[in-house]
């Protein structure tokens, strides 16, 4: 076989994979109509009918939540401050403890934080890399008061489970969805299955807005609560006769005219892109299932996968070279990436969020260990070795891809099987470099 590009040898291809490109015209047109109606943004942080913002954000909120299936939609300026909005409006406070996976982008566990919720790591499933009820059961104490799950890399969790633990617990849901917009599980929309949940609408996302965010709830006093939550909640307050002033401080997390106006020609474009995404994920899946050494996706019963990123665990006693000579030999036979995610295989995905210096030193809100603080008699224990699965993914097992998206083709995908099989086949090279 044909030397390794990472012995001096050729390339398995040199043309660079198609980029990504979401902005089309009916974008530019739905910007330039904002711009000639002058109005960027249409809320006022005051009572009146324009607290909920200009037309393009309802219509946008109305379009997601009609297309999905959520009975309120409620836009934001990230999911980040979506997060936030949700820890907030489902009433946690200093102490209260939220259970959530380390496996993830860091915010789902600062928007815990920034309410004073003290984040609690539980454990990931090997196989979907997402919480499970059994992981998540062992983390259950007298202060739990919510639960944060994220469909990881796009796959829905286990929700079922989940949710018949929580509503024996008495604790809420929410479900971080940022990875996985349009994506069901045993029928239903997740994002709602809990009691809140959203997604994301940054530049990285399947479909954004820039910077955005779509909270999403069946839950009408939670949907007005986030409502208050994104616009100056403490000045409306009276005139909605809100009784429970819990978090009810507001801020400013409101989306733009202009930004909303993207969002609705977007959602247009959403149900191809997950069709594209699983059409190439289910061809890679297949090519997979004959190479050693590689798992490639599993899906759990009843669960879709949104494939915001294609993860397979990767086995090094049986291909022979490290997870790292594997990564680089693999690339070096693929076009050099100009961006991110024309990139063919990733190494590990984040570090176990825990591992962090504001878990491992506790400083977070001020200097003096708030909010783990406020629960003295309890050590919160964030050392090494807390997640094995995780810390095995991070340390060993997990590669990703981001090829798994429009506008690749079956050819494209055939050209990284193609560079996979030829290193594989070629891994006494390896050992000896
Ligand atoms: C992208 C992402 C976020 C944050 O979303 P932003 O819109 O960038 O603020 C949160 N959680 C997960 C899992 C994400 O992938």
């Amino acid at each position: 076989m044909a030397e390794l590009a990472l012995a001096g040898g050729t390339p398995t291809r040199t043309a660079a994979f198609p980029v990504r490109r979401t902005m089309g015209e009916a974008e530019k047109r739905a910007v330039l109509e904002v711009m000639d109606s002058g109005e960027l943004s249409g809320f006022f942080g005051s009572p009146g009918p324009q607290w909920l913002g200009g037309p393009k954000v309802r219509e946008f909120e109305e379009k997601w939540a009609n297309q999905y299936g959520f009975k309120h939609a409620i836009s934001v300026n990230s999911w980040t401050t979506g997060l936030m909005t949700a820890v907030g409006a489902i009433g946690i406070g200093p102490g209260d403890e939220v259970i959530v996976s380390p496996y993830t982008m860091s915010a789902s566990a600062t928007a815990i934080l920034f309410y004073g919720g003290i984040p609690v790591f539980a454990d990931i499933d090997p196989d979907t890399f997402n919480l499970t009820a059994v992981t998540i059961e062992s983390c259950i104490t007298p202060r739990t008061k919510a639960i944060m799950v994220v469909h990881i890399f796009g796959q829905a969790a286990d929700m079922d489970p989940i949710m018949a633990l929580a509503r024996r617990h008495g604790i809420k849901v929410i479900e971080d969805a940022a990875q996985a917009p349009g994506i069901q599980y045993k029928g239903r929309p997740i994002g709602a299955i809990g009691d809140i949940g959203g997604f994301s609408l940054n530049y990285h996302k399947h479909i954004h807005t820039g910077e955005g965010g779509m909270l999403v709830t069946n839950d009408a006093q939670l949907a007005q609560r986030c409502q208050l939550i994104r616009n100056h909640g403490e000045n409306l307050i009276e005139a909605h006769q809100v009784e429970d002033l819990t978090n009810m401080l507001g801020s400013n997390y409101r989306l733009t005219e202009l930004q909303a106006a993207i969002g609705c020609a977007q959602l247009d474009r959403l149900d191809g892109y997950l069709a594209h995404r699983m059409r190439l994920a289910n061809y890679f899946s297949t090519k997979l299932a004959d190479i050693p050494g590689l798992t490639g996706v599993t899906l759990a019963e009843g669960a879709g996968h949104a494939y915001y990123l294609y993860p397979v665990k990767y086995d090094a006693s049986v291909t022979g070279i490290t997870r790292s000579t594997f990564v680089k030999a693999v690339n070096a036979e693929l076009p050099p990436p100009q961006i991110w995610e024309q990139t063919g295989w990733v190494e590990a995905y984040v570090r176990p969020l825990y591992l962090a210096p504001m878990y491992q030193k506790k400083i977070a809100l001020g200097s003096n260990g708030f909010p783990w603080s406020m629960n003295p008699q309890v050590n919160y224990d964030y050392s090494k070795g807390i997640c094995p699965v995780v810390e095995r993914m991070h340390e060993d097992e997990l590669i990703y891809t981001p090829l798994m998206r429009e506008p690749m083709t079956e050819a494209d995908i055939d050209d990284f099987v193609f560079a996979i099989s030829k290193v594989l086949a070629n891994t006494s090279t390896l050992r000896s470099m």
